[in-house]
């Protein structure tokens, strides 16, 4: 298998997972254009368009890819039932296509319907995990997005997460507030910024990196509770993940 990432509008990634015979899956098209462009370049022949919610700049593309490709499957949750999906997905659904075989993961919190296409190690977990951060609570409760993250935690170390935009220099300098002692988020911070300098991707990540430098997934970190003003141990870590999300929101 082959992972291509296309940079679309101000910091998407639009992802296309391509087999040996150049069948591809497109996942998020933000735009149609540069999906277009790369499958006219490569030869590609795309086989379905993967959908993790809602949002417009995840969505937007799938019009004009059905101009080119009107037969395409578009699959996706219910909440994308009024933005081209044909086939709505659900929790542990299987989507076989050629020499797919993805699993749905739901994952609410972002938008409640929120969900995740996993074919190891391939993670597409659009706006829910993204390098040193998570996304935003716009429709689901602290507490959901709390055990998505558990839920994407629990997948094997080398899972490679490939979110939806280019955030990591923006979540690290916000890690670097939260941990300030940790050699390891600083290390990281310095990294990202070489890169980002050199207008390069810091994804995708993998599972093993998140869980060393992504300070969301370290609510039960003792520091990390008494920076954020914490009492350490006094509250579910979900609580701790809240205040820590609406911390960030605030940075
Ligand atoms: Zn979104």
């Amino acid at each position: 298998m082959e992972l291509i990432r296309i940079p679309a509008l101000s910091d998407n990634y639009i992802w296309l997972l391509c087999d040996e015979d150049k069948h591809c899956v497109i996942i998020d098209p933000a735009e149609s254009q540069p999906v277009n462009d790369i499958l006219a370049a490569n030869q590609l022949i795309p086989v379905a368009i993967l959908l993790t919610h809602h949002h417009h700049d995840h969505v937007g593309g799938v019009p004009g890819l059905l101009i080119k490709h009107p037969e395409l499957p578009v699959y996706g949750p219910e909440e994308t039932q009024n933005k081209g999906a044909t086939h709505i997905v659900h929790d542990n659904d299987f989507i076989e296509i050629k020499r797919f075989s993805f699993r749905i993961m739901e994952l609410p919190g972002h938008t409640l319907g929120h969900i995740a296409f996993y074919q190891a190690p391939y993670l597409f977990c659009g706006d829910t995990l993204f390098s040193g951060g998570c996304g935003r609570l716009f429709e689901g409760t602290a507490e959901q997005m709390f055990s998505s993250l558990e839920k994407i935690s629990s997948l094997p170390d080398d899972t490679l997460i490939c979110c939806a935009h280019e955030y990591t220099a923006a979540n690290m300098a916000f890690a670097k507030t939260v941990l300030p002692e940790n050699q390891t988020i600083h290390d990281y911070d310095k990294k990202i910024l070489k890169l980002r300098e050199n207008h390069q991707a810091t994804v995708p990540t993998t599972l093993q990196t998140e869980k060393k430098i992504n300070v969301f997934l370290n609510c039960h970190h003792i520091d990390l509770q008494k920076n954020i003003g914490i009492k350490p141990n006094s509250m579910p870590l979900s609580s701790v993940f809240q205040q820590l999300r609406a911390y960030k929101d605030q940075f």
